[in-house]
Order: structure tokens, then sequence, then C-alpha cells
């Protein structure tokens, strides 16, 4: 069975830049600026750099700070499995059903499985919602997710 796409995002780019997070430097990760979600809402970008930035350099105690702030935003949060979801249909052009379906093993939490698959056959608005109605500890199960596969498709 062919993946499933996860819609018509635009892709990330993948320069880098630094950032000083705390009291140690990452490289940021460069993503388009002029991005607000489907409802206008807008991404808090410098956060979301700074967050993969520190994720890409495995460094967890930057990375810890950083989601705990993350996750009480729900659009950046959206932005951060958005762009897991991109980084992934790039690679594999589309998403495996270990992304989206509960039943499939894979590392994926079902957090995040519950936000991709919203978000499937150009959903995008949908998928934000989903994101919007999730506690913070369910954004921050996603959010680990989308970490992770960033950092196993990128590095
Ligand atoms: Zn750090």
């Amino acid at each position: 069975m062919m993946p499933r796409s996860f819609g018509s995002y635009r892709a990330t780019t993948r320069t880098h830049r630094m950032n000083t997070t705390a009291d140690h430097t990452h490289s940021g990760f460069e993503i388009p600026e002029d991005y607000s979600d489907p409802s206008g809402r807008p991404v808090d970008h410098p956060l979301l750099a700074q967050f993969v930035g520190a994720a890409f350099d495995g460094c967890t105690s930057c990375q810890d700070a950083l989601l705990t702030l993350m996750i009480d935003d729900a659009v950046t949060t959206g932005r951060l499995v958005e762009l897991a979801c991109v980084a992934t249909q790039d690679a594999l052009g589309g998403l495996p059903r270990n992304m989206t379906d509960h039943d499939a093993p894979g590392l994926a939490s079902a957090e995040f499985r519950r936000l991709a698959r919203a978000g499937l056959d150009g959903a995008n608005t949908a998928m934000f919602d989903e994101c919007g109605q999730m506690t913070a500890t369910e954004r921050r199960a996603a959010a680990n997710s989308a970490a992770d596969i960033l950092i196993g498709q990128l590095a």
C-alpha cells in the first residue's frame, strides 16, 4: 500500500543559523517565517527554531525547557508536527501507517499519530484544530515524537 499524503505543505529549508538558548548556543533551524496556521494565528518561529536546533544537537536540557514553553502554544506545536510530516513525506513520498494508525507497530506516540491522521489529504485546518483541543500533556507527547522524527529524517 502506498503511503498516504499529508497534504500540500511548504517544505522546510535546510540551512542553519546560530541561536543562543539559555547559557549555551545551538545552531537553530531555519524555518520559513512568513507562516501562520490556517486560521491566521502566528507561529512562534524563534521558539520553534531554537527547539529544533537543540533537538538536532541532542541537548535534552534545552529541548525540555523549550518544549515546556512550546506546548502552551498549540499553533507552534502544530507547526512542529507539520514539519515532521513534511520531512517524512519528502523522504518517503507519504506518511507510513505507523505514523498515522494506532494499531501499526512503531515509535511515534498516539498523540502524534492523532495529529498526523487529522492532517491527511490536505486537512491542514483539522490538524491545527485537533492540536488546539489537546491538553498540554498530549501536546508534549506529540511534540516529542515530532522532534524525534525530524531529527531522524534530517540528521
Ligand atoms: Zn543546550
